[in-house]
This record gives structure tokens, C-alpha cells and sequence, in this order.
């Protein structure tokens, strides 16, 4: 790097962050004067839409995720957790794990590209109780957990004890398919929990429409639901 360069720092290894930094990357890969980072708390792009094959164990946790280092030719990696942005100095303050201090960067320019917290929508019980599937380690422990529930159901003799244990409630808003892709691949009984408010627009709106110009959302839930309608 050069004493003058300008640093562009993008925080945030997911779609977002990393299509930019790509981007930005191919704007400037022979231009000196500009550096690229990319800061992420993990080293590897999570392709989230096969989040649901990682839970029900049909695809290991391996073939959904590729090492953020191999997009690049320019850009720099840092693997560390972002933990304060300083605005005004153009700073932000990284660490890497709980053993060492914090590191400092430089920024002229930054992209932030953190993603999002879940968003429950205030479904009674769910932030209790739910495993949420966001992340590769969410993934991994809902499936370790949907395992151990079948190992158990295995000695239970109890048969409510066993109906317990082998019913999953899967709380999804857009993710409908998602969720029913989930509950195949695990074969067990599933009871979907959709918002009230989604329900009763889609009574109201959905049943008007002629079935072919129903979404195949609608279409399953009226059939479910409604038969005939
Ligand atoms: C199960 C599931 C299925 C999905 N399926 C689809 C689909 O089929 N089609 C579709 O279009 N979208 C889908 N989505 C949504 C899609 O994954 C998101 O819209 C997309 O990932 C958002 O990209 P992003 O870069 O903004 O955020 P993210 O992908 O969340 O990336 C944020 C990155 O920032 C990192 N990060 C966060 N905080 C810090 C910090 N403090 N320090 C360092 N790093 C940090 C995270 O580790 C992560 O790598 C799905 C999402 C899920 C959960």
C-alpha cells in the first residue's frame, strides 16, 4: 500500500459485503492508491438458502459455505468481530477473539453490509422458546437437537411422552417453503404457527382470486384450510 492510498473498508462477510467488496475490487484492482477490506466475524460466505438442508442433516455444514479469501485477487481479509465504529475519527475497532485486545482501522470510506437480527414479529413464545436458522451454527444445533429428540423418542415407551417429543413447531413468515421442505426432510408431524394478521388477509384476499392467479403459498394454505374454496 501506498503512504497516501485510500482505505475502503466493507464490514460484513455475507451476500451484501462481499458482492461489494467484488465489485469494488474490479473498479479498482490495478489502482494503488486504493485499498480494500473486508472485515467478518467468519471466514467463510454462508449460502443461507440451504440453511434448512444443514438442519435436517440432508447436506453437511461444509457444502453450503466457501472461504471468503478465495473471491479475492486485491482485497484484504480480516477475521475479527466488529465492535465500535468511531464516525467522527473514521475508525473502527475489531477483535479477533476473546484472548487478545482490540485492533484499530482506518477507514476513508465505509460500507456497511452487518445484515440483520431476527425478527420474530412478536409471535407469542417464539424469542422464548424458538432455535432460530440464521446462522451456519443455528443450523448445526437445530439439527443436533432434532436428532437427540429421535434418540430419545427411540427409548421412550410413554406414547404421549413420545407424541411430545416428536412434534416440532416451526414458527416462519416469507420462509413458508422453506419451512415445509424442513418438516419433509425430518419427516415428522408439523404444525405450522402463521401470523394472525397474514392469515386473515390472505382469507380475505386469497379466496377471491381465481386459483390460477393465487401464489402456490396461497394456494397450498386455501387447500389446507379451506377445501373447495
Ligand atoms: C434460512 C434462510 C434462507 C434464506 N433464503 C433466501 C432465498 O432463498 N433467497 C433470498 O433472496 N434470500 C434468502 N434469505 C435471506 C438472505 O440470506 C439475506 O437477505 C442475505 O443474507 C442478507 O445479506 P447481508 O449481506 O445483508 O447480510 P448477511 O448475509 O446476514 O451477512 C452479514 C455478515 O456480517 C457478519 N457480521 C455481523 N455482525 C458482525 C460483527 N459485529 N462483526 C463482524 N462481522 C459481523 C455476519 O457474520 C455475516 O457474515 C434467506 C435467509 C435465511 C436465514
Amino acid at each position: 500500500m501506498t503512504p497516501e492510498a485510500r482505505r475502503i473498508v466493507v464490514l460484513g462477510g455475507g451476500f451484501g459485503g462481499v458482492h461489494a467488496a467484488r465489485a469494488l475490487e474490479k473498479l479498482f484492482l490495478r489502482d494503488d492508491a486504493v485499498e480494500i477490506v473486508l472485515i467478518s466475524e467468519e471466514k467463510f460466505l454462508l449460502f443461507t438458502p440451504m440453511l434448512p438442508e444443514v438442519a435436517s442433516g440432508s447436506l453437511a455444514a461444509k457444502h453450503i459455505i466457501s472461504p471468503i479469501r478465495a473471491f479475492f485477487r486485491k482485497a484484504q481479509f480480516h477475521n475479527s468481530e466488529v465492535q465500535r465504529i468511531d464516525l467522527n475519527n473514521r475508525k473502527v475497532f475489531t477483535r479477533h477473539c476473546l484472548a487478545c485486545g482490540q485492533y484499530e482501522l482506518r477507514f476513508d470510506h465505509l460500507v456497511l453490509a452487518l445484515g440483520s437480527t431476527t425478527n420474530f414479529y412478536g409471535l407469542p413464545g417464539v424469542t422464548q422458546h424458538a432455535i432460530p436458522m440464521k446462522s451456519l451454527s443455528d443450523a448445526i444445533v437445530l439439527r443436533d437437537r432434532i436428532i437427540d429428540r429421535f434418540e430419545h423418542a427411540n427409548m421412550e415407551s410413554d406414547p404421549d411422552m413420545r407424541r411430545a417429543l416428536l412434534t416440532f413447531v416451526v414458527a416462519v413468515r416469507l420462509l413458508f417453503w422453506s419451512a415445509v421442505g424442513l418438516a419433509l426432510l425430518v419427516r415428522t408431524p408439523l404444525l405450522v404457527a402463521v401470523p394472525r394478521e397474514w392469515v386473515t388477509s390472505l382469507l380475505r384476499t386469497g379466496c377471491k382470486k381465481p386459483s390460477a392467479t393465487r401464489t402456490h403459498s396461497e394456494n397450498a394454505f386455501i387447500a389446507d384450510t379451506m377445501p373447495g374454496a
